[in-house]
């Protein structure tokens, strides 16, 4: 009941399948880098996010670890998060044009953004968070374009395998 009731105050109070149109779509953004921005806490890595970046970087994960990635315990599980830089809280992967340098393998969460993922009955939907992405005209957009994740069903499985086994 909680859950519903954040949602309701976050979202547009709809929920969203992958097939599902959502006014989700920036544009392009228009040079914005907001949420890119003091969300240390908030992007979550997972496997797969770190697999996608060590293999495109070319960089193992002992080389990210510090400079790019942070591990910070969360409920008692110790977890990878992206790092902010200490001077103005960027994410270590934003450019000086405010462009992310891993943009075509950046993690699940950042290709969400403006939604969002809720949990239920052993699935997830989407959601449409307001009042966070300062774009003013979002346009429709399917939600599968929107976060354009290659081999969906399968990448769907892997999150919510990785889902039910943190939260155990
Ligand atoms: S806050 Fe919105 S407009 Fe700005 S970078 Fe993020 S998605 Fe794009
Ligand atoms: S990884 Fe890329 S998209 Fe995600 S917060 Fe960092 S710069 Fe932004």
């Amino acid at each position: 009941m909680r859950t519903t009731n954040i949602l309701n105050e976050i979202s547009d109070g709809k929920l969203y399948d992958i097939e599902d149109m959502v006014k989700a779509d920036t544009c392009g953004c228009n040079g914005c880098s907001d949420c890119c921005k003091d969300v240390g806490d908030l992007v979550v890595l997972t496997p797969f996010d770190i697999y996608e970046m060590t293999t495109y970087l070319n960089a193992d994960f002992d080389k990210l670890l510090g400079d790019k990635i942070l591990l910070r315990e969360n409920n008692k599980i110790t977890l990878p998060y992206l790092k902010m830089q200490d001077k103005n809280k960027n994410c270590s992967f934003l450019d000086k044009n405010g462009r992310c340098t891993i943009h075509s393998k950046r993690p699940n969460i950042c290709r969400l953004f403006p939604l969002g993922r809720v949990y239920q009955d052993n699935d997830f939907k989407y959601f449409l968070q307001v009042d966070n992405c300062p774009e003013e005209e979002l346009k429709d957009v399917k939600v599968a374009d929107w976060i354009n994740i290659e081999n969906y069903n399968e990448n769907k499985k892997f999150i919510l395998e990785w889902y039910k086994f943190i939260k155990a």
